[in-house]
């Protein structure tokens, strides 16, 4: 690519669009393959997408077999990210507390025996046991589970740590460069950054939110569509315990510490879209909702300036794509996390990687995230017998 950004790759095997966490974990991860990689970002940094704006909980908590799986690869290679390559990523196992009501216990014991019986530790509490962790009302809830691997850890020291990483490996990275057009090209790609153009052999895309836009400028169909999603930020608070991220999946209102504050919230199902900004009229639903649980929030106050909001890219069912499009044969998605895409970033850079390697996912399982569970009988939310998550935060 022509422009004042050096670069080693004129025609790289792989084109990664987006340098977010994902971006970031699938270059190094294909660069660990050998392959010749360039990444195309439209800021003028990593990171600076959904990766910057998350909650940054990572979790072994779901419910299908290959999410728990994916966990159970990525949760060690955060906890494990300075021993293995030298860059501190600020993983934390502060827990994740789920608050659980009675029409959910059964089917959520039946996911903590799943989760258990892939090695993943969960411990199942009385709700009384739960007020070890976070002051709580436990009306109306039948029991908690608390995962002492599950936490958090900084999605920008992760991304920064892949991108030092893959530069170091030979990746090329160019920011402030926005992918304008896509055309098919002697067997793989010619990609458009407005008057720049690249050849590459596979597109990567790995563009969050905006990875359905970006398949649209190639001709292809990903169903990624954005929700914005917003988190608050209160004052100080007087507790000096760390709370766990904590859900009460009853009315789906989180919490977790954040130093001397806890940062909270609770999604609306009518935020699609590229909507900007925070809703204050939404916090009032948020604290209404979670005062039942938390009668200490009558007296929470709320830092305004400190509350952010974001976008998650969201599928009909709430699980990535990742896999080749049907409609190219040079084309990766990897997209449509919803809100676990820190979560499982190294499983997909390992997954993306085999698929251009070796032609196919050899490591993990990834046929839950392939895309044609859309494209069956019409059918928005899975084929017949696909498992579907339903621990979706
Ligand atoms: C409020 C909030 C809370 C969340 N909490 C959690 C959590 O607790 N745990 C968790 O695991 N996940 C969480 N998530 C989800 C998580 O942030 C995302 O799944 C993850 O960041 C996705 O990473 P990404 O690299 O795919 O996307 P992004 O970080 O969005 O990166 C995509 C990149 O593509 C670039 N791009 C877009 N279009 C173009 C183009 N045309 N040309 C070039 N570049 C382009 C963008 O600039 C961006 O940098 C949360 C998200 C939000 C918004």
């Amino acid at each position: 690519m022509s422009g004042p950004t050096p670069h080693t790759h004129p025609s790289p095997d792989v084109a990664v669009i987006g340098a977010g966490i994902v971006g970031a974990s699938c270059a190094w991860h294909l660069a660990a393959r050998g392959l010749s990689v360039t990444v195309l970002e439209r800021e003028q940094a990593p990171a600076l997408g959904s990766t910057g704006r998350s909650a940054a909980g990572v979790r072994v908590q779901f419910t299908t077999r290959t999410n728990i799986e994916w966990s159970m690869h990525s949760l060690p290679v955060y906890r494990d990210f300075r021993q293995r390559h030298g860059f501190e990523v600020g993983y934390r196992n502060i827990g994740y507390l789920l608050l659980v009501p009675p029409e959910r216990w059964e089917s959520h014991l039946a996911s903590v025996a799943l989760q258990r019986s892939l090695g993943a530790p969960v411990e199942v509490l009385s709700p009384e046991d739960a007020l070890r962790y976070v002051p709580l009302a436990t009306e109306g809830l039948a029991g908690a589970t608390y995962g002492p691997w599950d936490g958090v850890i900084d999605p920008h020291m992760a991304t920064h740590a892949w991108v030092a990483m893959s530069r170091d490996a030979g990746v090329d990275y160019h920011f402030g460069r926005t992918v304008t057009a896509l055309e098919p090209a002697g067997g793989g790609w010619r990609v458009q950054c407005g008057a720049e153009a690249l050849s590459c052999g596979f597109v990567v895309n790995a563009g969050g939110a905006w990875s359905g836009e970006i398949a649209r400028l190639a001709g292809l169909r990903v169903p990624v569509r954005p929700k914005r999603i917003q988190i608050f930020l209160s004052g100080p608070i007087a507790d000096d315990r760390i709370y766990p991220l904590t859900i009460d999946l009853g009315t789906g209102v989180y919490l977790r510490s954040e130093g001397d504050r806890i940062l909270f919230g609770l999604d609306t199902h009518a935020d699609d879209g590229f909507t900007e900004g925070v809703d204050w009229a939404w916090l009032e639903e948020v604290l209404v909702t979670g005062v039942e649980r938390y009668p200490w929030w009558e007296e929470l106050g709320v830092d305004r300036r400190g509350s952010w909001w974001g976008y998650y890219g969201v599928t009909p069912d709430n699980s990535p794509v990742i896999g080749r499009n049907p409609g190219a044969l040079s084309w990766i998605d990897a997209c449509g996390f919803s809100g676990h895409g820190i979560m499982h970033a190294p499983a997909t850079g390992l997954t993306v990687s085999d698929m251009i390697a070796d032609g196919r996912a050899t490591t993990l399982d990834a046929d839950a995230f392939r895309h044609e569970r859309f494209q069956n009988a019409g059918s928005e939310v899975g084929e017949a017998g696909a498992e579907v998550e339903t621990n979706i935060f």
